[in-house]
């Protein structure tokens, strides 16, 4: 554009003045080169620009004719040598526009835009010809070319090499770079892997182009800083360095080069090297567009990979596996393996699109729907023997199938399944499942600590905790005798009928030697759920059986062992249920025994103690304490209601008994009540102070879906101001789900309540949570309190406060117990104090008297 500007001036003062009067200004300038020629093309004056274009001195270029500054030949070189002639004859005729590239010093290349004309210099007819360097717009050109090139060839090529090497050919047969090597480092060491040259005679000195990598810093050379830092290194100008590579440049010609390293797995597997005859072709004024063609080949190279681990893997699971069926989250087959289609007889067609229950041969779909569902979401995994429907026939296949989230809403099922061998050819093979009971059609010993074993590998992982459960039929040898094998063989799979009656059907059943009867319940919630489910087998495994004999009754024996508390292996859990088996015998008839005698107590106390929680929610007996805290002045400046259980005349506090609440849902029933009560008490507090009551909501209340509109309803119609309720979290709340906790605070915090986030600094706590979390108190665990006069604490409890306060958040310090404790934290500058030094937790009719009396 400047220089269009340039030509339309000289144009037009061409007119009324000459352009002698412009020579001044061109001779000055930095934009342009000038330099004014007379007979046979010789130079009798360059600007100081010009010389620079060309990388010469002063006045070195005078005298020489400027034919040989110009890298054109022949024919062309005569039609310019001519019109030179014309000029110094003082004709004078239109200006031309022109794109030549120009010879430097030391041959280097500079692409030019020129125009010429006709002036008077020193008294003579002489040329003017002023040179624009377009050494930039090339770059630019370059790059964004090769940038386009490369990325077609990325989108085409699938393959590694054949992609680097048309990368290599494209630099130089297309965008016109002089030299191009893609290479690799080995042992330090450079070699060439693919080489393209402008002048194909050079292209045999490349593939020789070896040289060491040296240690960063030492060399100058592009390669080897490419090569350690990971990032693009170019020299503009290699005139100006010498290095380990001069020599190579100095007979080429070479101006500029540059190196980019392409990085796969985090490791430098290839570096290109581009050189080019222009001075500044490569430039960190390019450096983005440099940057971007080796981020699309990183990107290529990964791409690739993927795409051969993508087929890799796709063939494994078609060729490799009996049965993969992946289905949408309504358990519709989207995929298929080619085995199993071969396997099955089923064509794809029959299969896709179908609901994956339907194939499995079921009593009850429904029923068994609900427990897949809930056992993948409680243990992640689904895994079990079940009878599969082939297109003539079913078979049993062990089956496991687990959920997989792909995004965000994106869900599938992947189902694995083996096939369990067919009794003939049981011999050969070695596979364990092929071992079942004969009489009851269950697995047997062998088989059911197999299974054992996969759960406690995942269960392990998981923290999930699981039971091993043998039952025994007391005297099942004098049925035996007493009626005969076949009445004894039909009581047998009677029990074994009802033992899965009463199960889930995830849980698994084997037939152990003899009579015994094992079960593993694998994804519980607590030890006692599994006692519950014991008493339940026993009862419904003593009624009586019948038989064409008549109804025969039968007693039992349960042991029980746990893992992980009793044994961590298949062998051991089934050791312990065997010697808790012997201590249920001890006890008499329809006895649970336990491996661990305390076990038993604790058991049977739990299950007490959730049968009277139950009664005391429907008997009201839980109420509210409130608990003030307070501000640097002891003033009250709001109050935390506490849960207590009003049992005869104690009161329990809720150490004791809020884990078992926490088990059963029971907890969101209890605080659904203390949310009402606390709601009516705020109304009276109302009378004599506007003051803010938090209450504590466990996760399982947090999780309701409706728990916002529930909160936000009650207010409404208790009539009370939202700002006076407050609530509080522990921090383990959100470590389930973070993202819900953070969008349930944000809902509630525009509708004007806030939360307080409790017990901070326990556990998993981590600060980054807090500068995410829009949270208006944050209450300091009790247990930096007490260790307030540890350096180490007090320090950990100064910064909280600190941050705390740079993200606008309030702290309140729990536990306060003693004067000096109050005085440092209020020196630390902590907002509120909450503790037994000023209040201890007392009943609603205390804490409104305190009120009154104006705390
Ligand atoms: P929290 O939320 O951290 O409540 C503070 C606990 O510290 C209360 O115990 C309180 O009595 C006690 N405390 C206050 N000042 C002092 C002091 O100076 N020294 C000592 N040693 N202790 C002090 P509390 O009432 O036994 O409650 C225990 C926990 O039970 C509470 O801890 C809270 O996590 C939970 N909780 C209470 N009510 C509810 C409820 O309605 N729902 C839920 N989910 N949890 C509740
Ligand atoms: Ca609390
Ligand atoms: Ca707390």
């Amino acid at each position: 554009l400047l220089l269009k500007c340039w030509f339309l001036k000289l144009i037009w003062f061409n007119k009324e003045t000459t352009i002698q009067n412009y020579l001044e200004i061109l001779k000055n300038s930095k934009i342009f080169g000038i330099f004014i020629y007379q007979d046979n093309g010789s130079i009798v004056y360059t600007n100081k620009t010009f010389n620079e274009f060309l990388g010469y001195d002063q006045s070195e270029l005078l005298g020489v004719s400027f034919y040989n500054l110009i890298d054109v030949s022949g024919e062309n070189l005569e039609i310019i040598k001519n019109i030179a002639k014309r000029r110094t004859q003082g004709e004078v005729f239109s200006i031309e526009l022109k794109e030549y590239v120009l010879i430097g010093k030391n041959k280097i290349k500079v692409p030019v835009s020129i125009f010429a004309y006709t002036i008077e210099h020193e008294r003579k007819p002489s040329g003017l010809v002023v040179v624009f360097n377009k050494t930039k717009e090339k770059a630019y050109e370059k790059l964004f070319f090769a940038l386009s090139q490369i990325n077609q060839l990325i989108i085409r090529q699938n393959d590694e090499e054949k992609l680097l090497k048309s990368v290599c050919d494209v630099l130089v047969d297309k965008v016109d770079y002089a030299f191009c090597i893609v290479g690799r480092v080995e042992n330090k060491i450079f070699k060439p892997f693919f080489t393209r040259a402008q002048n194909k005679d050079n292209e045999e000195e490349l593939k020789s182009f070896m040289f060491e990598i040296k240690a960063q810093n030492k060399c100058k050379c592009s390669a080897s800083k490419a090569f350690y830092s990971k990032k693009v290194s170019y020299i503009s100008n290699v005139v100006d360095l010498k290095n380990c590579m001069s020599d190579f440049f100095e007979r080429h010609n070479i101006s500029s080069t540059c190196a980019i390293p392409v990085v796969k797995k985090l490791k430098v597997a290839y570096i290109i090297l581009i050189f080019d005859v222009i001075p500044n072709i490569f430039d960190g004024e390019y450096l983005h567009l440099l940057n971007e063609i080796q981020q699309d080949l990183i990107f290529a190279l990964k791409k690739i990979e993927d795409e051969k681990f993508f087929w890799l893997t796709n063939t494994a699971v078609n060729e490799g596996f009996e049965l993969v069926i992946i289905t949408d989250e309504n358990f519709k087959i989207i995929f298929v393996n080619n085995k199993h289609i071969l396997i099955s007889g089923y064509t794809k067609k029959e299969l896709l699109g179908k609901n994956i229950i339907n194939f499995f041969a079921i009593d009850k779909p429904k029923t068994f729907k609900k427990e897949l569902l809930d056992t993948i979401k409680n243990t992640g995994e689904f895994s079990n023997i079940i009878k599969y429907k082939l297109k003539n026939t079913s078979k049993d296949y062990y089956i496991s199938m687990f959920l997989y989230d792909y995004m965000a809403g994106e869900q599938y099922y992947i189902l694995i399944g083996k096939e369990i061998a067919k009794e003939d050819d049981l011999k050969e093979k070695i596979f364990k499942f092929s071992h079942f009971d004969q009489i009851t059609g269950l697995i047997n010993l062998t088989t059911f600590e197999y299974s054992i074993e996969l759960f406690l590998e995942r269960a392990a992982k998981q923290n999930q905790i699981g039971a091993v459960i043998i039952i025994n039929p007391i005297q099942f040898k004098n049925i035996n005798h007493a009626f005969g094998y076949d009445v004894g063989n039909i009581i047998l799979q009677n029990i074994a009928q009802r033992i899965k009656n009463n199960l889930r059907q995830y849980d698994i059943i084997a037939k152990l030697e003899s009579d015994r009867f094992g079960i593993l319940l694998k994804d519980l919630k607590t030890q006692e759920d599994t006692f519950v489910v014991c008493i339940k087998l026993l009862n419904e495994l003593s009624k009586p059986y019948e038989t064409q004999q008549g109804k025969i009754s039968l007693s039992f024996n349960i042991g029980l062992s746990f893992f992980p508390d009793d044994a961590k292996t298949a062998k051991d859990l089934i050791n312990k249920a065997q010697i808790a088996l012997a201590d249920a015998k001890t006890k008499g008839e329809n006895q649970v025994g336990f491996f661990r005698k305390q076990i038993e107590q604790e058991s049977s106390k739990k299950l007490k103690l959730k049968a009277e929680l139950e009664l005391a929610l429907l008997n009201n007996e839980f109420i509210i304490y409130y608990q003030p805290y307070v501000d640097k002045n002891k003033k009250i400046s709001g109050a935390e209601s506490l849960l207590r259980w009003k049992k005869g005349a104690n009161i329990i506090s809720p150490g004791e008994f809020l884990p078992i609440l926490e088990e059963t849902s029971l907890i969101v029933d209890v605080e659904n009540n203390l949310f009402e009560q606390v709601l009516k008490d705020i109304k009276e507090f109302n009378i004599v102070r506007y003051i803010p009551i938090s209450i504590n909501l466990s996760l399982q209340s947090l999780m309701l879906k409706h728990i916002k509109d529930l909160i936000i309803t009650n207010l409404k119609y208790h009539n009370v101001d939202e700002t006076l309720l407050k609530i509080e979290i522990l921090e383990r709340a959100f470590l389930n789900d973070f993202n819900y906790i953070k969008r349930l605070i944000d809902e509630f915090r525009q509708n004007g309540i806030y939360f307080a986030l409790d017990d901070f600094g326990t556990g998993y706590s981590s600060l980054s949570y807090l500068t995410r979390l829009n949270v208006e108190f944050l209450k300091i665990d009790i247990s930096f309190i007490k260790d307030l006069q540890n350096d180490k604490t007090k320090n950990i409890v100064k910064s909280i406060i600190y941050l705390a306060k740079s993200l606008n958040i309030k702290t309140i310090a729990e536990g306060v117990e003693e004067l000096l404790q109050f005085d440092t934290l209020k020196s630390m500058d902590c907002d509120y104090f909450q503790g037994y030094l000023f209040y201890k937790p007392m009943p609603k009719d205390k804490f409104f008297e305190l009120l009154k009396n104006g705390g």
